[in-house]
């Protein structure tokens, strides 16, 4: 059975609900209409991925992060969640009539930021510095902040269009490094983007052109240092970001043996400050 947007509106619906009754029934409750409103905004955002699911990758269909899932739709199309009017024309011999059809009014991730990471402070034990203060639970705060939240759903539910997706221009690339298909949606010719694949996290840069678009990885050519040597090798930037290794001096590195067995540590510095063309060899 495939999700649909629909679905999920209908559980973020009844969690506003039961938000609703909590918040009516004192401050004794609010920590549960929290947690109905946190899963709320996560069924909204979760609809806007059901909207997405043949663009997303496999592995984002497991995803429970909210903002890891908004962050991934926006870079498959960044007006994602932005509001949206849409009007057809029904005018005739040439002049036009616009009439409006409905409005669309997803969360954004500004405000998925903003709020379900401050509704979460309200889901744990008070600290001590907290309770040093007085204060095991700021009830008045919570419910300021539950109110926010109930006005922001609300304004997504009472939208009259939803599963809101174009195709103006559509676009695939096969990753070079794990050769797992990444879509890329309505990149206008002259448009950039940059984008990270959606399993492996390589990083590129995607351009629209008139035709589809051109597709850049973001690497680095490294050369073995050895004298004499000169083997090259592309190294994606986020392979020498995520390095594990640190060197003496505390900068990270990277490891790497060329074909001929010199032995390169490739560090930060090296390829931030003086190329790429300083890996020392030992
Ligand atoms: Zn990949
Ligand atoms: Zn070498």
């Amino acid at each position: 059975m495939k999700v649909t947007e629909s679905d999920y509106r209908a559980q973020a619906y009844h969690a506003l609900a039961r938000a609703e009754t909590q918040m009516g029934l004192g401050d004794a409750d609010l920590r549960y209409a929290v947690l109905e409103l946190r899963v709320a905004i996560e069924a909204l955002v979760m609809g806007r991925a059901a909207t997405f699911q043949d663009e997303m990758g496999e592995q984002f269909l497991s995803k429970w992060n909210p903002r890891d899932l908004l962050h991934h739709l926006r870079t498959i199309d960044p007006k994602v969640d932005r509001p949206m009017s849409l009007s057809v024309d029904m005018g005739k011999d040439g002049v036009e009539d616009f009439r409006k059809v409905g409005d669309s009014r997803p969360i954004t991730l500004e405000e998925l930021d903003r709020l379900h990471h401050s509704l979460g402070s309200f889901l744990h034990a008070a600290t001590l510095s907290q309770v040093g203060k007085g204060e095991w639970f700021n009830a008045a705060k919570a419910r300021k902040r539950c109110e926010a939240a109930v006005a922001l759903v609300r304004l997504a539910l009472d939208s009259t269009l939803s599963a809101m997706k174009f195709k103006f221009f559509a676009s695939a690339f096969d990753c070079e490094r794990c050769k797992s298909d990444n879509h890329i949606l309505n990149l206008r010719p002259g448009e950039k983007r940059a984008v990270t694949c959606h399993k492996c996290g390589a990083p590129y840069a995607v351009v629209g052109t008139e035709d589809g678009m051109r597709v850049g990885a973001h690497r680095l050519p490294i050369t073995c240092a050895m004298t004499g040597c000169g083997e090259q090798q592309q190294f994606f930037a986020d392979e020498i970001r995520a390095s594990s290794k640190w060197t003496g001096d505390g900068l990270k590195a990277l490891e790497w043996t060329c074909q001929h067995g010199h032995f390169n540590l490739i560090t930060m510095r090296n390829i931030l400050v003086d190329g790429p063309q300083t890996a020392t060899a030992a």
